[in-house]
């Protein structure tokens, strides 16, 4: 799901590697790529979610057989779809929730890249995981790394590290944020990915996101996360147990790796994705993140302690701040002031269901689209 993204991309060249077949690919609007994915690994379904493209693409794909569908059902169809056993979850932002859902209900393996359905729908998502036996398995470069790092039983954790690049503004000071553009903010030095985590990282409200998803992937609270900022992107995150001993999972900041691992999880397999030579290294650093210049980050460790339904009026309103960021209507620090001021506007419930997650999620973007 999102295969014409920067996550979809490379698993596909991942699924290519391994020889895997794809039954099902989905996307929103990107359909010369698309034909292109699709005469290439010939699925049995296409979705758009945008229906003039499904429409479009449909006219490209005639000569296939391949079946275009459109819409959220078109969307939840293919990820639903019975022959497959493993759906990589790819697309970007809360759109992902229902098809998410929707696969997990087949007990299907969940490669999970879309992390803002689980900051929104954490707990649903793992208790429906539970309930049809669908396997979670993290794509997010930490997270895999996090799984990777645990042994043993859960007692003997003391926390997780979760390390952080530190994004293009590393260093700078609040009064410097009030400077940059969206090109500054569009650079990032370790990573090329998609433009909403992009700007996610450069506010570093990409690790609070992350933050809540560590909590719901590994069942733990707040305050055994420690965020550690690692310029260097070498060391992906680390589990720290009782007796002080620490595991690191290290690799060269190649997304094809978790990725692949999420699919051959519990074997491994050759990678198309660079060594890691530890001589050519140079230093390996580590420092606290600077909660005064990045206050998206502070917002997020505060949401994450209370829960509930503000982390969907959170990840609303920072979806719907980021893309009028990348749209030029409002500055970098905009998206803070954004995100703030609506969860400050609501009152929080602890147990939301999917209903209430839903609308919320619709009525925070409207207020900041009329707003
Ligand atoms: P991207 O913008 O490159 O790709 C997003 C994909 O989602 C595209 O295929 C797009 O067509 C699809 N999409 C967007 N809106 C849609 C809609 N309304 N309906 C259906 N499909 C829609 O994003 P990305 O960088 O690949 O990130 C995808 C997810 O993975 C995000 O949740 C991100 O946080 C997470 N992630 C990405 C990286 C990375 O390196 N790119 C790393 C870790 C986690
Ligand atoms: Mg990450």
């Amino acid at each position: 799901m999102g295969s014409t993204g920067s996550i979809g991309t490379q698993s596909l060249e991942v699924i290519k590697s391994l020889g895997r077949r794809v039954i099902a690919l989905t996307g929103n609007r990107n359909t010369s790529l698309m034909e292109r994915q699709a005469r290439e690994f010939m699925p049995a379904v296409v979705a758009m979610y945008d229906e003039k493209a499904a429409e479009d693409l449909r006219a490209r794909l005639r000569d296939t057989g391949i079946r275009v569908v459109s819409g959220m059902e078109g969307l939840i169809e293919a990820a639903a779809i019975k022959e497959t056993g493993t759906v990589i979850t790819a697309v970007v932002g809360m759109i992902g929730l229902r098809p998410t859902m929707a696969a997990i209900r087949e007990g299907k393996r969940i490669a999970l890249a879309n992390k803002e359905t689980l900051v929104c729908a954490g707990s649903l998502v793992m208790d429906a995981a539970e309930k049809y036996g669908a396997e979670i398995l993290p794509v997010d470069s930490e997270h895999s790394a996090i799984f990777q790092c645990l042994t043993g039983s859960p007692r003997e954790v003391k926390r997780l590290i979760l390390t952080a690049s530190g994004g293009p503004f590393r260093g700078k000071s609040a009064e410097e944020l009030g400077h940059v553009t969206k090109s500054d903010a569009l650079r990032h030095p370790n990573w090329s990915m998609g433009a909403k985590i992009t700007i996610d990282s450069a506010t570093m409200m990409n690790k609070g996101l992350e933050l809540i998803e560590a909590m719901h992937l590994f069942n733990v609270e707040p305050e055994q996360i420690r965020i550690l900022v690692h310029p260097q992107s070498i060391v992906h995150s680390a589990v720290e147990y009782v007796d002080n001993s620490i595991i690191a999972q290290m690799g060269a900041p190649d997304m094809k790796i978790p990725i692949q691992l999420a699919l051959t999880w519990p074997n491994r397999e050759m990678s198309t994705a660079p060594e890691l030579d530890f001589t050519k290294l140079g230093g390996l650093t580590f420092e606290e993140p600077d909660l005064k210049v990045f206050r998206c980050l502070e917002l997020a460790i505060r949401v994450a302690k209370e829960g509930g339904l503000l982390k969907t009026v959170m990840n609303a309103a920072n979806e719907q701040a980021v893309s009028l960021f990348l749209q030029d209507k409002i500055s970098f620090n905009g998206i803070y002031e954004c995100v703030a001021g609506a969860v400050s506007g609501y009152k929080n419930n602890p147990n939301p269901g999917i209903d209430e997650i839903l609308e919320t999620d619709r009525e925070v973007r409207q207020f900041l689209i009329e707003n």
